[in-house]
């Protein structure tokens, strides 16, 4: 995972994409491309235009702008057979009632040309030991976990899928992340809408930022908007004795906080530096010269979270130095 494969031929291709509610222009002019047996993720806040964008790749929606293939279709006229080449996980559904696992999959499997043997997708939603269990009587993540198995059931190519862990406990998606990743091995493209920053991290090969309808960043998450070039945020608790002002030079410049622990204990020190070692190697000297140890000593560089913040808030700018904020050092 994480890793972009990038040779696959494009199966996503959207051009100058406008989609306008009366006098609103939700979407302005958006163009990307995602390709076969990626995991791309898509990512914005409230209202930045991404169900929109969906749902107009869906084919659920008509736009007023832009050219838009999805499977070498446009989605606006494409018929039943591209749409069974389509795998659609909504945030919300409703199961049959009364029916059983297996017999909700036998009942959807019957709609598609070629359907997924229904043993295979239980199994690969990590469903198989509730064949007989009675949907309405899942948990939450079991039936998110069935949301998934019905939109597999027709063996698509292309799987879309809206906030897929909203709801789900620690454990319930660690466990959707390796379904997720088990169709990525199969081949499936997943076109993945998450509001999550560690999910587009831990399974994306390709993030795009929107915001206010348009795209503010793309790329591989290790790399989104220059995050591999931004600085790195470095803190430790001053030993106690030592002050801010007896730090080496090249500490003291990469200063952006010293903040009182509030019980007149040590203060907790945050520097950030585009060269981290340039400013490590003088502090560890400085400790070792000093006979200080410095046991919470953490480098940290910025989390696709910080990126996201940066990009899509407007004043925060989270990965570069920046001028002291706020200093209660002595
Ligand atoms: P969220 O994360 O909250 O789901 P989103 O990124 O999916 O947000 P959209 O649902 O695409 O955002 O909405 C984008 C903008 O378009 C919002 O300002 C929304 O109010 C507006 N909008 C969406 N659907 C309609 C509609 N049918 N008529 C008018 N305005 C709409």
């Amino acid at each position: 995972m994480g890793t972009s494969t990038g040779t696959g031929d494009p199966v996503i291709t959207v051009s100058g994409l406008r989609m306008r509610y009366d006098s609103f222009e939700a979407v302005r002019g958006i163009d990307l491309e995602v390709r076969r047996g990626e995991v791309f993720a898509f990512l914005g806040p409230n209202g930045a235009g991404k169900t929109t964008t969906v749902e107009i790749l869906e084919g659920y929606r008509r736009r007023t702008g832009g050219d838009v293939t999805v499977l070498g279709e446009d989605p606006a006229h494409a018929g039943p057979p591209w749409r069974a080449r389509i795998g659609v996980v909504l945030q919300e559904s409703r199961p049959e009632r009364d029916l059983t696992v297996a017999e909700c999959l036998r009942l959807y499997a019957g709609y598609y040309p070629s359907p997924r043997g229904i043993d295979e997708t239980m199994e690969l939603v990590g469903l198989a030991g509730q064949a007989d269990a009675t949907a309405t009587r899942l948990s939450g993540g079991q039936r998110r976990r069935l949301d998934v198995a019905l939109s597999l059931i027709g063996d698509p190519e292309l799987l879309f899928l809206d906030e897929p862990t909203t709801g789900f406990d620690p454990s319930a998606r660690r466990a959707a992340w390796d379904m997720i990743a088990g169709l990525r091995s199969l081949g499936v493209t997943v076109f993945l809408t998450t509001h999550f920053m560690d999910e587009a991290e831990h399974l994306a090969d390709h993030v795009m930022v929107i915001s206010e309808g348009r795209i503010v960043a793309s790329g591989p998450p290790g790399t989104l908007g220059g995050r591999q070039r931004a600085a790195a945020e470095i803190s430790f608790t001053l030993p106690p004795g030592a002050s801010v002002a007896a730090l080496p030079g090249p500490v003291r410049d990469a200063l952006v906080a010293v903040r009182a622990d509030g019980t007149g204990g040590a203060d907790h020190t945050l520097l950030r530096s585009a060269r981290p070692l340039a400013v490590l190697g003088p502090l560890i000297a400085w400790a070792e010269h000093e006979g200080h140890d410095l046991p919470d000593l953490e480098v940290r560089r910025p989390s696709l979270e910080d990126v996201y913040l940066a990009l899509t808030e407007p004043g925060t700018d989270a990965l570069h130095p920046e001028a002291p904020r706020h200093s209660e050092a002595t």
